[in-house]
């Protein structure tokens, strides 16, 4: 039923917990029992969840496949006057997580969307670092295929900010080898697991140990992950000059994958920020 004297509806964006169901806030609870209908990814998780507060509301399906369709018709409904709630499944919408697409609608037909905040894993992974945290680049997921990661990998090697990235238990231990490649094995980074959860474990240490720290133990290699990395500091920068000079001289008297491992090796810089430069590229193989 729709009547055109009602006021346009809220779109609230509620963030909800990423383990702890004690952190739904308050207000969190009132918002999503006081809305017209609930947009989730996951209908049988909110409702899950939504029991456990005793809240019953209508749940919609949003979703990264049917969003596009979706949101049209769900403007059309806050136009109307019905007051709608966005959740994902867990932590705060948007955030590697569907809903964009309905809130930039939204806000594009002028109407209100309101922020209900609460959990995030890459802020809640962040405020427990210890790593500088003024400045910081979130990278959400790393591209799922080794080269493309690599390579975006490599692009973030000369980043000054705190890097966080998503990444899950299929790919850690992989996403951390080419880390230490990319970034060098000497640069601070901590590994964040289930945050919140009963497993909860926080381990901080150079990129290298804590590659080989998650290989060896498959226990850190279980739950849900947010990795950060310390920025290129005036250090790694001043290495990396440094590997650049040495490497430019090793490549004229053998191959550039030995001459990057040597310089690599000899100076702490990354690599793969060496190998290729200038010298062109023999082989992906040489570790180190
Ligand atoms: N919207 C969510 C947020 O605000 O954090 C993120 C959703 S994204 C699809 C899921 C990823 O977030 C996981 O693969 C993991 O990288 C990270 N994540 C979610 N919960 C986590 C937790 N409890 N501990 C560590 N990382 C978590």
């Amino acid at each position: 039923m729709t009547d055109s004297s009602r006021a346009p509806g809220v779109l609230h964006v509620v963030a909800t917990p990423i383990g702890n169901l004690g952190d739904l806030s308050p207000r969190a609870q009132d918002v999503l029992r006081s809305v017209d209908a609930i947009c989730a990814e996951d209908t049988r998780h909110t409702r899950q969840l939504l029991g456990h507060f005793g809240i019953d509301r209508p749940l919609l399906a949003l979703h990264e496949h049917n969003e596009d369709g979706l949101a049209a018709r769900l403007v059309e409904r806050l136009r109307a006057g019905d007051s709608l709630a966005l959740v994902s499944d867990a932590g705060t919408p948007l955030v590697s997580d569907p809903g964009f697409r309905l809130v930039r609608a939204a806000r594009a037909a002028g109407l209100r969307v309101s922020p209900v905040p609460g959990p995030s894993a890459l802020i809640a992974a962040l405020s427990v670092a210890g790593l500088p945290s003024d400045r910081f680049v979130f990278e959400g997921f790393l591209p799922a295929k080794a080269g493309a990661r690599r390579e975006r990998l490599q692009t973030l090697a000369a980043e000054p900010r705190t890097l966080l990235f998503y990444e899950s238990s299929h790919r850690i231990e992989e996403m951390l080898a080419d880390a230490v490649q990319a970034f060098g094995g000497t640069r601070p980074a901590v590994v964040a697991r289930e945050l919140t959860k009963l497993f909860e474990t926080v381990l901080d240490g150079p990129l290298e140990t804590l590659a080989a720290r998650v290989a060896a133990d498959a226990d850190q290699r279980r739950g849900e992950f947010v990795v950060l990395v310390e920025g290129a500091g005036e250090d790694a920068d001043a290495r990396l000059a440094e590997g650049r000079r040495v490497y430019a001289l090793l490549s004229k008297e053998m191959k550039p994958s030995l001459a990057a491992k040597l310089a690599a090796d000899i100076t702490g810089a990354p690599r793969k920020a060496l190998y290729g430069m200038g010298g062109g590229a023999d082989s992906e193989a040489t570790g180190g």
